[in-house]
């Protein structure tokens, strides 16, 4: 039985006295900084000089400093530039301050499961992973509730790494929805594979081939968007809420009949046979050799393609129908 931690079993008074660096002010980073500052603990956001969100984070009023600075001052530093970024401002910034006593953090396994970041024996290693978007993190915690994450130790040289997780998972919010303890290798592949086959890759490819179909049958754009993309949420969220099971209560038997007996026609055998082909790539390091080539070459597929589907006929209709329906969140971004 997987083990899940909720805020009895975190001691906050770990954190206490402690200088908390968070590397990185983005989607997770302004998220870890303000919720950790809410929760009384002294943080410092690192970041380079000119970076667009060192001024964000002093508005916010947290206290900024170069990578450096923060890497040379914290006893905690928590990782969060993305992820092809780390390895270089680890080694140019981090590295060389990293004595007995300290506890490097991630909110992602990647560069430590690839071996992309080896750090010295001498320190904790660890991670908290939230198994959410961090705007999403942030205004969860501020609304008095917390997402959940995933806990790992990776070195436990002082013998507190996972009391000292816990303590962050506590900080940010997250031992109110429950903290499961894993691996690095369980959290990056698990990971890796949720993105590309179901979250992100699976959901996007489905919503544009049942957009294309709908559309290539002669029917309106803006009613194919309304059916496979706008109600996706309204479905989801029933999901989220009650499970498979109170989706199909809510929705109507015509609905309930065609899933079963239709559903399992359009996800079948042949595609669960090609999520194990991605899952072998992840396993085998297959997919982060192509990540990071990508990177090193400048990322050309990568630009190519999210230029791609940013013309997609779905992501125009989209636009238009959504500009109607001013009570949707607008997006967040930076
Ligand atoms: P992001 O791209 O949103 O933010 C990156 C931040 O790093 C920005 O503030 C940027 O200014 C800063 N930065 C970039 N280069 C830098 C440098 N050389 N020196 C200092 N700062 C630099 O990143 P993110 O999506 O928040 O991802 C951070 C980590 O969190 C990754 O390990 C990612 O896998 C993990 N993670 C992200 C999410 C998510 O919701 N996006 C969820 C779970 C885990
Ligand atoms: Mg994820």
């Amino acid at each position: 039985m997987a083990q899940v931690y909720y805020d009895k079993d975190a001691d906050l008074s770990l954190l206490q006295g402690k200088t908390l660096g968070i590397i990185g002010y983005g989607s997770q980073g302004h998220a870890h900084a303000l919720n950790l500052k809410d929760s009384g603990f002294n943080v410092v956001v690192g970041l380079y000089k000119g970076s667009a969100s060192w001024p964000r984070a002093e508005q916010a009023g947290l206290r900024v400093a170069t990578v450096d600075q923060v890497a040379r001052e914290a006893d905690i530093m928590m990782m969060l530039v993305p992820d092809t970024v780390q390895p270089g401002v680890y080694r140019e910034s981090i590295q060389p301050h990293l004595k007995p006593g300290k506890t490097l953090m991630f909110a992602h396994g990647f560069n430590i499961h690839y071996k992309r970041i080896q750090p010295p024996p001498v320190i904790d290693v660890s991670m908290v992973a939230p198994k959410a978007p961090g705007h999403r993190m942030r205004e969860i915690f501020t609304q008095g509730s917390g997402v959940p994450a995933l806990l790992a130790v990776h070195q436990d040289t002082s013998g507190k790494a996972w009391q000292v997780g816990l303590a962050y998972a506590r900080g940010i919010g997250a031992t109110r929805a429950g903290v499961l303890r894993t691996t690095f290798k369980e959290e990056t592949e698990t990971d890796l594979f949720g993105e590309q086959a179901v979250l992100c890759g699976g959901v996007t490819s489905l919503i544009k081939a049942g957009f294309e179909t709908l559309v290539e049958a002669g029917y309106q754009p803006e009613s194919a968007y309304f059916e496979v993309l706008h109600e996706l949420k309204l479905i989801v969220d029933l999901i989220y809420q009650g499970g498979l099971e109170y989706m199909r209560y809510s929705v109507s038997d015509t609905a309930e009949f065609g899933d079963y007996t239709r559903g399992p026609r359009i996800i079948d055998e042949s595609v669960k046979r090609r999520m194990q082909e991605i899952l072998k790539e992840i396993q085998d390091g297959t997919f982060a050799r192509e990540w990071i080539a990508e990177n090193d070459e400048g990322r050309p597929r990568f630009n190519a393609l999210r230029q791609k589907d940013a013309d997609h006929p779905v992501e125009k209709v989209g636009k238009e129908l959504r500009a109607m329906m001013p009570f949707l969140e607008p997006p967040r971004r930076g």
